[in-house]
């Protein structure tokens, strides 16, 4: 009798685990994985990056249980390391990136003196078909392997160069926007094609906006896989991975709910106070999408913090 009692108890346990995982959990207001607002990812076309790379995505538990990198008290400084010339303007731009990178990792910043691209090597004269200038481009290994790491400060969790020249990796490569090693936390990044001078193109009252917006995105995301995020599939999502400019233009400039739950455990930071911090950035620089969606946000999970 007793050995079918455990069965029967067994059965109900086994049934009533079945039930909860089927049934869909309610989504309340406060939860930081409330999906309202988030646009899942659809079936990925011909070019876009899901297409070529059949990425499978990182749980939470796969985020944990790979380490990730975490800013410890005594290495905890997001430092940026201009490589000129700069404009005032493209000055300005890295300057309000870094700020707003401040704000998304919830860590300090430290923009450190310019410094000169190299005077001789490390570069190749290109002629693209698309422009009636030739282009001079610089190899990201000078900066990877030979500027960066003897000069990685000791309270650098991550150490980027920024520059507004154009970036190859290899000889049989057209360009690359930007290129890290994740294993010493140093990396590159060419702002050249997020301003349309690069395309030939005439500036609009735009152009700036478009440029701040595509250096604060690729400062989250670059600095988003530093510390450990792989690229999302789940949702449109600023670490979703990219083929072109165009795909990249096409990621929202906010970390979907799967996202934002890695980083938070990451960094510890307030949920709602980050909101709030990005919404002031956003508003103050005028990306007026952004504040928009960031208001809505903080509506649906501000007045209701989550339960315990
Ligand atoms: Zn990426
Ligand atoms: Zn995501």
């Amino acid at each position: 009798m007793k050995v079918v009692f455990y069965i029967r108890q067994l059965i109900l346990s086994l049934a009533l685990v079945a039930v909860v995982s089927v049934v869909p959990s309610t989504i309340r207001a406060g939860d930081i994985m409330d999906d309202s607002g988030f646009e899942k990812m659809g079936k990925p076309k011909l070019g876009e990056w899901l297409f070529h790379f059949h990425e499978r995505g990182q749980s939470f538990e796969g985020y944990v249980s790979s380490h990730p990198t975490r800013a410890a008290a005594s290495r905890r400084v997001l430092v940026f390391q201009p490589v000129g010339p700069f404009s005032n303007i493209e000055k300005d731009i890295i300057a309000k990136a870094v700020e707003f990178a401040g704000i998304w990792f919830d860590l300090p910043t430290r923009i450190e003196p310019v410094l000169p691209l190299p005077e001789s090597g490390w570069h190749r004269i290109r002629h693209f078909s698309w422009i009636d200038r030739p282009v001079k481009q610089y190899k990201t290994g000078y900066f990877l392997d030979k500027l960066l790491p003897r000069r990685l400060p000791p309270d650098a969790v991550c150490y980027l160069a920024m520059t507004m020249a154009d970036l190859y990796p290899e000889e049989d490569w057209n360009f690359v926007f930007g290129q890290a090693s994740f294993s010493d936390g140093v990396g590159v990044y060419s702002m050249a094609r997020y301003f349309p001078q690069f395309w030939g193109q005439e500036e609009s009252s735009d152009s700036y906006y478009l440029a701040l917006r595509r250096s604060s995105k690729v400062l989250a995301h670059e600095v988003g896989h530093i510390f450990g995020l792989t690229h999302c599939i789940h949702y449109r999502c600023t670490m979703n991975g990219s083929n072109s400019l165009e795909e990249s233009d096409r990621r929202p400039l906010r970390l979907c709910p799967f996202c934002l739950k890695k980083l938070q455990w990451n960094r510890g930071f307030d949920i709602n106070e980050r909101y709030e911090k990005l919404r002031e950035f956003f508003e103050n620089q005028n990306l007026q999408q952004e504040a928009a969606w960031t208001n809505l946000r903080l509506k649906r999970i501000g007045s209701n913090p989550p339960e315990q």
